[in-house]
């Protein structure tokens, strides 16, 4: 990682700089939180002209409204003027820009904060680290090097994003240095348990009967000889109107659908449009999903990935079936019944 040039691109930033500061399409707690904690050091550093926002619909999941720096974020508009440096956080390429892509080919530095192993790097200046458990440690790290104390609206916004991206401290990637960061952030004096109940146990009861009914259709398809057990469920735009649920619900569903012990590969499948899915996998360690999703056109972790895709549900699992090598289960043999 470049710390040097990465500093520096911060420091010769002139008094009346512009920064735009720009995080994954639908945004998580590690995207919105990595890129709010480190607009909030740099307005401490005293960069007075900052702009945040993503791209695609403009809607924060409920849960996340309540982060600190929440009013850097401005919809980006076509008739802005070119900023002098554009940060980009926890997106692993530029595919998960979408029309804010063409914000980092301007006449500006274009930085890149990030700890997707496939991204290829396409900043001027890369900061990216796969060992890191979430973006946000690489954006402390760089706060640090650039002499911005912690206060506890910086420290809120990392811990978010550190808490989401490591399944609240349950993941491997859950080092010692994980839990000193942690430290660091609850020395500021934030409270781990409201910001917890904000942001994990915080569901509209609409919300927990609509994953009823979609944990309900969940099937298991047991390990074939060589292969690995796969459980999947998907949810319908429909099924998101029926209990008047915002998308971004959907993001929680993937969590009681991996716990399931016979498989070790996870996998929901969401609507975004007519015949258009997203497509979030997990893996408990023997396979590696960012290998299915690179396949199927996406991209994320080993034990973590996701991609888009369009067909039918059934299209769009037997893909994976492919990709994992597992032989199709007949109609009406599966698990469930
Ligand atoms: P989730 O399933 O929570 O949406 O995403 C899990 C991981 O997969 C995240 O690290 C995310 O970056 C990655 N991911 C999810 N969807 C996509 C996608 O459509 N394209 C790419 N490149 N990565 C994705
Ligand atoms: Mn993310
Ligand atoms: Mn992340």
């Amino acid at each position: 990682a470049d710390w040097a040039a990465a500093v520096a691109a911060v420091r010769r930033l002139p008094p009346d700089a512009r920064v735009l500061l720009i995080c994954h399409v639908n945004p998580d707690g590690d995207a919105l939180g990595s890129m709010l904690g480190f607009g909030l050091g740099l307005r401490r550093l005293g960069v007075g002209r900052l702009q945040a926002t993503f791209p695609g619909p403009p809607e924060v999941p409920e849960p996340l409204r309540g982060l600190p720096g929440m009013e850097l974020l401005v919809p980006a508009t076509e008739a802005e003027p070119e900023p002098d440096l554009v940060i980009c956080f926890d997106a692993a390429s530029t595919s998960r820009l979408g029309d804010l892509a063409g914000r980092l080919t301007g006449t500006g530095t274009a930085l890149v904060l990030d700890h997707h192993a496939s991204n290829p790097g396409f900043g001027d200046v890369n900061l990216v680290d796969p060992g890191a458990a979430a973006t946000s440690v690489v954006a402390e790290e760089l706060l640090a090097r650039l002499g911005v104390p912690l206060d506890a609206g910086i420290a809120e916004c990392l811990y978010v994003a550190l808490s989401t991206d490591t399944g609240s401290f349950r993941f491997d990637a859950t080092t010692a240095s994980v839990h000193e960061m942690a430290a660091r952030l609850l020395a500021t004096g934030i409270r781990p348990g409201e910001i917890s109940r904000r942001i994990f146990d915080n569901r509209p009861f609409g919300a927990v009967r609509l994953f009823g009914e979609v944990l309900g259709r969940a099937r298991l398809e047991p390990a074939a000889a060589g292969g690995t057990g796969l459980v999947w469920t998907y949810a319908t735009l429909d099924d998101l109107a029926r209990y008047e649920q915002r998308p971004y619900v959907l993001e929680a569903l993937i969590d009681p659908v991996r716990c399931t012990a016979e498989a070790d590969v996870s996998c929901v499948v969401k609507q975004t449009g007519p015949a258009e899915w997203a497509v979030s996998l997990r893996s408990k360690g023997a396979v590696d999903v960012s290998r299915v999703a690179v396949a199927l056109g996406g991209g994320g972790h080993r034990l973590a990935a996701g991609f888009t895709a369009r067909g039918t549900v059934d299209e769009v699992i037997e893909r994976i079936r492919t990709e994992l090598d597992v032989p199709a289960v007949r109609e009406g043999v599966d698990q469930q019944g």
